[in-house]
């Protein structure tokens, strides 16, 4: 554990905002959320890899930037393994130590930003896989009674893009580790089906992808894409894709006969946001110093020393034009500090 005083943001968020921390604390160990137990019992904010928040206000709470390392193989069977990894460990290296293991589930999951203990939080998902699926449990601590909690998959409360630690239960657990059910290489299940995945493995003439295909496939698509927060500072998408009845599809149908769609059920078909930004004239729009990526409207993006409250502005526009012209309400997907 190590406290720091006066730390700046910047480093500390793919948005690259700059503000001061009054106090950081780096948490190294589970031992060191026990010691911390009285500091935790008050109000306080959980970091991991700052990629899915927005900071508007300079924390003047302790900020606890979780570090906790460790991958452990825990079990085997026939078709799979159960591998634990600690919730600071980085979630793409997680996903290159898969591969380079030939464990599957989560080459689909290539190059998502941050670290393992917030990848419940959203349950992160890309190219048609979500967290949920390899998830076998997890371990938090609470910090209302200072003790860890073991939660199997589905007493999470997983949904699209998001779980009961970003909902009911917010505020009240930190991820310690998570634990997660891979394929071994007899039993991997690859899924093409998504994106431009298919088309891409075709051109480069790979009709029977391995994992690290799909991987590389992923990684490439998405460097063509979207920008690197090194040099662009981003939080990923920042709206969820809205999920609208179909009574309410059909009637926009009537009116905007290219909007692009995917069912979700039989009541509900989910629209792409990028698309609804993009029609509302957003997408590469420069507002100072921030605004919308050129190749994706969903991403908002720091074109230098944006601040929190001008990307949040830019982000309520782009909600008001969107409920404007299409009646459909943009949710946030990135957690506002
Ligand atoms: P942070 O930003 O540090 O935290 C996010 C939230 O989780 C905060 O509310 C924080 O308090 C809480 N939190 C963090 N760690 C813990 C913990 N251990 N216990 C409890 N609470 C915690 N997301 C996707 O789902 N799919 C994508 O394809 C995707 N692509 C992205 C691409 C780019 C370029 C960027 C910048 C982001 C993308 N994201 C994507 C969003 C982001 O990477 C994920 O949400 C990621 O899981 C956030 O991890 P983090 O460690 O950076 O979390
Ligand atoms: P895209 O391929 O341009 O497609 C736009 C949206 O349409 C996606 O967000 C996706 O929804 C949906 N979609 C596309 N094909 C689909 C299918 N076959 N079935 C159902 N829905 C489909 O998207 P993109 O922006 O390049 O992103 C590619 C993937 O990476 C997506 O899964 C996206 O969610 C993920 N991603 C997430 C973030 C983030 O910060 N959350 C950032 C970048 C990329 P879904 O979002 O539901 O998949």
């Amino acid at each position: 554990m190590q406290i720091r005083n006066t730390v700046s943001s910047k480093d500390l968020n793919t948005f690259g905002i700059n503000v001061t921390i009054d106090t950081l604390i780096e948490v190294n160990s589970a031992e060191d959320l026990h010691f911390l137990k009285d500091k935790l019992s008050s109000p306080h904010r959980i970091l991991g890899g700052g990629s899915n928040v927005l900071i508007v206000t300079p924390p003047s709470l302790p900020v606890f930037h979780i570090n906790i390392k460790g991958i452990h193989q825990i079990k085997e069977n026939t078709d799979h393994v159960l591998v634990k990894f600690s919730a600071g460990e980085v979630w793409h290296d997680v996903v290159l130590w898969a591969i380079e293991n030939d464990l599957g589930g989560i080459e689909n999951l290539s190059l998502i930003p941050g670290r393992c203990g917030a990848a419940p939080m959203q349950n992160i998902g890309a190219y048609g896989v979500e967290l949920k699926d390899v998830l076998h449990s997890l371990t938090a601590f609470n910090v209302e009674d200072g003790l860890e909690y073991t939660f199997h998959h589905e007493e999470c409360g997983f949904d699209y893009r998001t779980s009961y630690f970003k909902t009911k239960w917010k505020d009240r657990f930190i991820i310690t580790d998570i634990i997660l059910k891979l394929t071994k290489p007899s039993y991997h299940k690859v899924n093409i089906s998504y994106g431009a995945i298919s088309s891409v493995l075709e051109e480069k003439g790979i009709p029977s992808p391995t994992i690290k295909d799909i991987s590389d496939t992923v990684i490439a698509i998405r460097k063509s894409k979207l920008p690197d927060p090194k040099n662009v500072g981003n939080a990923g998408s920042f709206f969820k894709n809205p999920i609208i009845p179909m009574s309410q599809f059909k009637e926009l149908e009537k009116t905007f006969k290219d909007v692009p769609s995917y069912p979700v059920d039989n009541d509900n078909i989910k629209l792409p946001a990028g698309w609804l930004i993009d029609q509302c004239g957003w997408k590469g729009k420069v507002v100072g110093e921030t605004g919308t990526y050129k190749n994706q409207a969903l991403v908002l993006v720091n074109h230098g020393d944006a601040n929190g409250s001008e990307v949040l502005d830019l982000s309520k526009k782009i909600q008001d034009s969107v409920m404007e012209k299409y009646g459909v309400s943009l949710e946030r997907e990135v957690n506002v500090w």
